[in-house]
C-alpha cells in the first residue's frame, strides 16, 4: 500500500486552472463516489480551498493510483492533458505526509501561517469520514495533521498576528491606494467608500481588517439579507448598511473600494455589466472568490481596476521575510509529527503475525486451563476458577508484552521483516506474506 497525493496549489497553478478543479459541496460525493469506485484508492481524501486542490490517497500501486487520480481530475476539470499536467504535482509515502502536514500548519499557504487552512483541513476530515471514503490509515494520518496544524500555532509565533487572505486583500487596497499616489506604502482606508460583497467567513474577516485599517462604514451586499445583517450585527463600531445582491450597480456607481468574497460559481461581475457605467474615478475591485467572482475581461473596461487572488502576492512577499523565518521554527515540528505517523504507519508490518502469536498462544491457553480444570473437578469453586482463568492470561500478555513491543518499535524496514520472520518460525505460525 502507498500514500500518495496528487494536486495544484497556488504555487503550480494560476487561479484560472485552479478555479476549473475546484470543487463545491455539491459535487463533494460525486467525486467520492468516482475516485472509490477506482479499484486502485483504498482510501480517500479531498482538500478543496481557494489556494490549492489535493486528493491524498491510499493506492494499491504507487504508479496506477497516482495515474488514476490524474485522471479523475482530467475529467472533472474538463481540462485536456497538455493543459491540466503541467500544474500537477505529485508526493509519494513520506513526502506526501510530510506535505500534508505542511499544508495543515500553514506553511504552504499563500499567507504564510494563516489559519483558515486548518478549518479547511477539519473540514477534509469530516466529509471523507462522513463519506466513508477513508479507514483506519488515513484517519490516522488525518488525525495527526489537524493536531500538527494545532501544534503549529500553539507552540510556535507562525500563527501570530491574524494573517489570512482577507488581511493579505486589505493591505492590497492600502497598497495599490498608495501606489496610485506614487507612494509605495499602505494608506489608511478612512475615506474610501468601501463595498464587500459575501457575508460569509472571509467577508467577515474583510470586515475586521477593514475597520482596523481605519474604515469606518461600508455597504454589505449579499444574497440571503439576514445573513449580512447578523455579521453587521457583530461589529457595533462598524456602520454597516446591508443589501441584497440587487444593489450591487449602485454600488459599482458609487463604491472607490469593493471586495468580493462569495462562493458563486460563476462571476457576479463582467465587462458587459461594468460597461454601462461612466465613472469619474476608479472602483478598485479586489476578488478574493475561488471561483473567481469577477470576470477576467473587467480588465478591458475603463474606470475599472481589477485584482484576483494571485495579485495578493505582491502583498505577501512585502512581509514574508521576517515569517519565513518564524516559519523554519515550525518544520521541525511538522518533520517531528511526519516521522511518527510514519513509523506509526511501518509498525503496522507486525500486526498479522502478532495477531497469529496471540491466537496461537490464546488456543495453547484455553486447552491448558482446561485440562488443568478438569482435574480439578467439582472441588474448585467458580471464584477459583476465575483466579486460574485471570492467572493463565496474565502469564500469556506478561510473556507476549517485550515481543510485541519490539516489533511494533520503529527501526528499519529490513529489521522488522527479520525479526517477523525468526517470530513466525519458532512459533510455527504458518505461510507468511513478507517479502
Ligand atoms: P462561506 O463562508 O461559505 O460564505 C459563502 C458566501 O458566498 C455567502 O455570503 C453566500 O451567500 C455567498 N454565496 C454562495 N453561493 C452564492 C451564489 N451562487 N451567488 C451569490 N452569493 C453566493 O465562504 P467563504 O469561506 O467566506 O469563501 C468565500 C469565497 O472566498 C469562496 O470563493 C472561497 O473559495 C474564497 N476563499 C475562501 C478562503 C477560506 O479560507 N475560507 C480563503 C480565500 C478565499 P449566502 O449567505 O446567501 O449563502
Amino acid at each position: 500500500m502507498n500514500i500518495a497525493v496528487v494536486g495544484l496549489s497556488h504555487r503550480t497553478a494560476p487561479v484560472e486552472v485552479r478555479e476549473k478543479l475546484s470543487i463545491s459541496d455539491d459535487h463533494i460525493e460525486e467525486s467520492f463516489n468516482s475516485l472509490k469506485s477506482n479499484e486502485q484508492v483504498i482510501e480517500v481524501s479531498i482538500l478543496s480551498t481557494c489556494n490549492r486542490l489535493e486528493i491524498y490517497s491510499l493506492v494499491k500501486n504507487q504508479d496506477l493510483g497516482v495515474e488514476a487520480i490524474k485522471d479523475f481530475l482530467g475529467n472533472h476539470s474538463g481540462l485536456d492533458t497538455e493543459d491540466l499536467y503541467p500544474h500537477l504535482f505529485t508526493f509519494n509515502q513520506a513526502e506526501a505526509v510530510n506535505h500534508l502536514m505542511r499544508v495543515a500548519g500553514g506553511l504552504d499557504s499563500l499567507v504564510l501561517g494563516e489559519g483558515q487552512i486548518l478549518s479547511q483541513v477539519k473540514k477534509m476530515v469530516r466529509l471523507a469520514q462522513e463519506h466513508q471514503a477513508i479507514g483506519p490509515i488515513f484517519n490516522r494520518l488525518l488525525t495527526q495533521a489537524v493536531s500538527t496544524g494545532k501544534r503549529v500555532r500553539s507552540e510556535t509565533n507562525l500563527g501570530t498576528g491574524a494573517v489570512s487572505i482577507s488581511s493579505a486583500a486589505v493591505e492590497l487596497a492600502q497598497l495599490k491606494l498608495g501606489q496610485a499616489q506614487g507612494k509605495d506604502q499602505l494608506m489608511t482606508l478612512e475615506s474610501e467608500n468601501v463595498a464587500v460583497i459575501g457575508a460569509g467567513k472571509m467577508s467577515r474577516l474583510l470586515l475586521q481588517h477593514l475597520q482596523s485599517k481605519g474604515c469606518s462604514k461600508l455597504t454589505l451586499l449579499n444574497r440571503t439579507l439576514q445573513r449580512a445583517e447578523a455579521l453587521a450585527a457583530d461589529f457595533p463600531g462598524l456602520e454597516v448598511k446591508c443589501g441584497l445582491l440587487e444593489g450591487l450597480d449602485q454600488c459599482l456607481q458609487i463604491s472607490t473600494l469593493m471586495f468580493t468574497s462569495t462562493a458563486s460559481e460563476n462571476p457576479i461581475i463582467d465587462a458587459n455589466r461594468l460597461s454601462k457605467f461612466k465613472r469619474s474615478s476608479i472602483l478598485r475591485l479586489i476578488d478574493i472568490g475561488v471561483p473567481r467572482n469577477i470576470a477576467a475581461d473587467v480588465s478591458e473596461v475603463s474606470g475599472f481596476e481589477s485584482h484576483d487572488v494571485d495579485d495578493l502576492q505582491e502583498v505577501v512577499s512585502r512581509n514574508q521575510d521576517a515569517r519565513q523565518q518564524i516559519a523554519l521554527e515550525a518544520e521541525s515540528l511538522i518533520s517531528e509529527e511526519a516521522k511518527n505517523f510514519l513509523e506509526w504507519w511501518a509498525s503496522l508490518e507486525a500486526v498479522p503475525t502478532i495477531n497469529r502469536l496471540r491466537s496461537g498462544l490464546e488456543a495453547i491457553r484455553k486447552e491448558e486451563l482446561q485440562k488443568a480444570l478438569s482435574r480439578m473437578g467439582p472441588d474448585f469453586s467458580a471464584r477459583e476458577r476465575k483466579v486460574v482463568e485471570a492467572l493463565s492470561k496474565g502469564i500469556v500478555n506478561k510473556i507476549l508484552h517485550t515481543p510485541v513491543t519490539n516489533l511494533r518499535a520503529p527501526q528499519p524496514g529490513a529489521q522488522r521483516k527479520e525479526a517477523l520472520k525468526i517470530v513466525e518460525t519458532l512459533f510455527n505460525l504458518g505461510e507468511s506474506d513478507l517479502s
